[in-house]
């Protein structure tokens, strides 16, 4: 018999979304609109280049991210998703006996991660679904590598005010990396004020990434980036995969990068659709938390209650993502898609509710 290496037998496989065959995706925060047209141009254009190697240093991306957000270049990384960068900073900064740190709710990868590199993994608690920095801060134990806080959280889509985040990084030990992710950042930047965070990364112990997945509407391109202390983006380098970014995903997401007016239409349209709909449950009786992201946490009364009317809705058509792996079965949450498939959610809804 062929045996794995025994951390690799033991894992679970990571539980990505039920695609659910022919249902409607309302389980993976994809976003509900296109992506920008001139993204759709530049990948057009370059898919004749795809007899050559993509560009491994990722250039004109990293200066369409640069140019946009004021950062040096030589500060940006770019992933195969944002995920990639996470396994890689985790992989480079934690292991056996360094711990990460996270909060109860967080983005389940994280875990998925920790086990890849066999650093333990510890989750402290969430109330009102909202990450505690005081909690983070009451944790701090010599063994402490990692801290990863995800803002606005997903699945919960609560977010703590940058204060709040600043207050943390002065207060970790210099030796904890802090990694911010920012999956859901465009959907709140104009309320935030979005650069002191990015400004962490100058100390060189913290990291900020982002994603092209969700305001961009670039999920299948495979387009993570992030705001690295040099340092650390030279080790995070060596665990990159080398090309990581095909040519037209690169291309299209420096087009998605440069066309803003297409990005803030998705999420104001976005933003528009899920407080309506945030509404409408409300109305007959959801818990809903006020989210800052393209998804929002409906919360039942209980976990069989969540149970049937997951039943209810994929029997229309429907599918939103349990919670019961985040350990909040009584919980599911719902991307916010367009109008019409939200109307149809809100009725299916209403009536397993009546
Ligand atoms: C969607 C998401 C990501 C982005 O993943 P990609 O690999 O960039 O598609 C990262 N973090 C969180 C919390 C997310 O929800």
């Amino acid at each position: 018999m062929i045996r794995p290496v025994q951390h690799v037998a033991t894992m679970a496989p990571y539980a990505l979304a039920d695609l659910g065959g022919d249902l409607i995706s309302m389980a993976q925060n994809e976003s509900a609109f296109p992506p920008s047209p001139k993204a759709l141009v530049a990948a057009h254009e370059e898919a004749s280049q795809a007899r050559l190697y993509p560009d491994p240093d990722w250039s004109d991306l990293r200066q369409a991210i640069s140019e946009k957000h004021v950062l040096d270049p030589n500060m940006i990384l770019c992933g195969a998703g944002s995920m990639e960068l996470i396994g890689c900073l985790i992989r480079a900064y934690s292991g056996p006996g360094r711990v990460v740190l996270g909060s109860a709710y967080s983005y389940a990868f994280v875990a998925t991660a920790s086990l890849q590199a066999q650093a333990p993994y510890r989750q402290l608690p969430e109330p009102g679904l909202t990450v505690s920095v005081d909690a983070i801060l009451d944790n701090v134990t010599p063994d402490l590598a990692v801290v990863f806080l995800c803002n606005p959280g997903n699945p919960t889509g609560t977010m703590v005010p940058n204060a709040d985040i600043l207050r943390l990084r002065e207060d970790l030990p210099s030796d904890v990396l802090l990694v911010i992710d920012q999956a859901y950042a465009e959907f709140c930047d104009a309320a935030q004020g979005p650069s002191e965070i990015f400004a962490l990364a100058g100390r060189g112990d913290t990291v900020v990434l982002r994603t092209f997945s969700k305001a961009y509407a670039l999920a299948g391109a495979r387009v993570g980036w992030g705001c690295f202390p040099p340092a650390i983006a030279g080790e995070v380098r060596k665990l990159l995969n080398p090309n990581n970014i095909p040519t037209a995903s690169q291309s299209m997401a420096a087009a998605a990068m440069r066309d803003q007016d297409h990005m803030r239409r998705i999420v104001a349209r976005t933003g528009h659709i899920r407080d309506a709909f945030s509404e409408s449950c409300r109305a007959i009786g959801i818990d809903v938390l006020p989210s800052n992201t393209n998804f929002v946490l409906l919360r039942f009364d209980s976990a069989d209650r969540a149970a049937r009317v997951d039943r209810a809705l994929r029997r229309s058509g429907l599918l939103m993502r349990g919670m019961a792996g985040y350990g909040l079965p009584d919980c599911l949450r719902a991307t916010i898609c367009d109008a019409p498939v939200m109307e149809r959610a809100t009725a299916v809804l209403k009536e397993a509710l009546s």
